[in-house]
C-alpha cells in the first residue's frame, strides 16, 4: 500500500466508490420493484442481455454474479417462471442450460440497462481528460481484482488478445484493437468488451508492463 493509500486520498477514494455503490444498489432496489423482480433476478437478466446474442450458461450467471449455483439457479428459475428467460440444453454441451431472452425479457432488460443512466449524467459533468484519467484508474483497479480473485474476471481490453498498448504516436489515441483494426484512446477503453478473448498470461504480463510503463499520465 502507497503512503497516499494508507492515508487520505485512497481511504477518500474508497468511501467515493462506497458511495456512488450504495446509489447503484438503492436505485436497483427500486427499479427492482417496479418490475417485480429481486436484485439478483435483474442482475442475472442484465447479464443475459449484455451477452445476448450469446447464450448464457447457468455457471456463467453464479460466477459473474459472485453468488452459489443455488442462488443463481433460484434467480434463473424465477426469470423463466415470469416468462423473461427461455432455458433450453447448451448446443455444445448436453449437460449444460443455455440461457437466452425472451421478447417479455428483452423489454424488462432494456429497462435494466437504463438504471444506470443516471450516473452517465454524473460522469458527463467530467471533462475529458477526467474521463479518460478515471477510467483508466478504474480499470487497473478492477484488473488488480481480477488478478486476486475478488471478483470475476471482466471482459477488459487489458487482458484481450487483440489489445496492443501504446503503438501509435498519437498522444488521444495510443492503443491499437485488433479486432476492429482501429487505433484506441484511454477514454476507449473497454471494461466488458463483447468481442473480447483473453489472452494467454504471457501476452498479458507483457501488454500490461507496456501498458503501465508508457501511460504515466
Ligand atoms: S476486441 Fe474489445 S476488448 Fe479486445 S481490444 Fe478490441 S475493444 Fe478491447
Amino acid at each position: 500500500m502507497t503512503e497516499g493509500s494508507e492515508g487520505g486520498t485512497g481511504r477518500h477514494v474508497v468511501a467515493g466508490l462506497a458511495k456512488i455503490g450504495m446509489a447503484l444498489r438503492s436505485r436497483a432496489w427500486r427499479e427492482g420493484e417496479r418490475l417485480g423482480l429481486t436484485p439478483t433476478q435483474a442482475q442475472a437478466l442484465g447479464l443475459v442481455r449484455a451477452r445476448a446474442p450469446r447464450p448464457v450458461r447457468l455457471s456463467q450467471v453464479a460466477d459473474d454474479l459472485q453468488v452459489t449455483q443455488a442462488t443463481a439457479s433460484d434467480a434463473v428459475s424465477a426469470l423463466v417462471r415470469k416468462g423473461l428467460l427461455s432455458k433450453d440444453r447448451a448446443p455444445d454441451d448436453a449437460r449444460a442450460v443455455a440461457l437466452r431472452l425472451t421478447a417479455a425479457g428483452e423489454a424488462a432488460a432494456d429497462g435494466i440497462a437504463e438504471w444506470p443512466d443516471f450516473l452517465l449524467r454524473s460522469v458527463d459533468a467530467l471533462d475529458e481528460c477526467e474521463q479518460a484519467a478515471f477510467l483508466r484508474g478504474l480499470v487497473k483497479m478492477i484488473r488488480d481484482l481480477q488478478v486476486r480473485g475478488d471478483i470475476p474476471v471482466a471482459r477488459m481490453c487489458v487482458t484481450c488478445r487483440f489489445f496492443r498498448p501504446h503503438v501509435h504516436d498519437d498522444p488521444r489515441a495510443p492503443h491499437h484493437c485488433g479486432f476492429v483494426d482501429a487505433p484506441l484512446g484511454d477514454r476507449d477503453l473497454r471494461i466488458d468488451c463483447p468481442e473480447q478473448e483473453q489472452a494467454s498470461p504471457g501476452q498479458q504480463e507483457a501488454a500490461w508492463d507496456r501498458f503501465v510503463r508508457n501511460g504515466a499520465a
